[in-house]
């Protein structure tokens, strides 16, 4: 088993970014979907558990400086 790179961790003290409702402020930790926009750049659409709120992000990926 090697897949440690998303266990779910509620509760505890993390520093993982955490997102919340603009509705009603709860966290919600789960992307339900992830679409690509372009090279550095991904859509995350959330969904909150608590009020069924619908919203999304843009993350930007930035690019890694050339170290030579
Ligand atoms: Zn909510």
């Amino acid at each position: 088993m090697d897949s440690l790179e998303r266990a779910p961790r509620v509760g505890g003290a993390s520093a993982k970014p955490l997102h919340l409702c603009p509705n009603c402020a709860a966290y919600v930790v789960a992307a339900i979907w992830s679409e690509r926009v372009s090279d550095r750049c991904v859509r995350n659409i959330w969904c909150c558990e608590a009020c069924g709120f619908e919203f999304e992000t843009s993350a930007y990926i930035p690019v890694k400086p050339i170290s030579n």
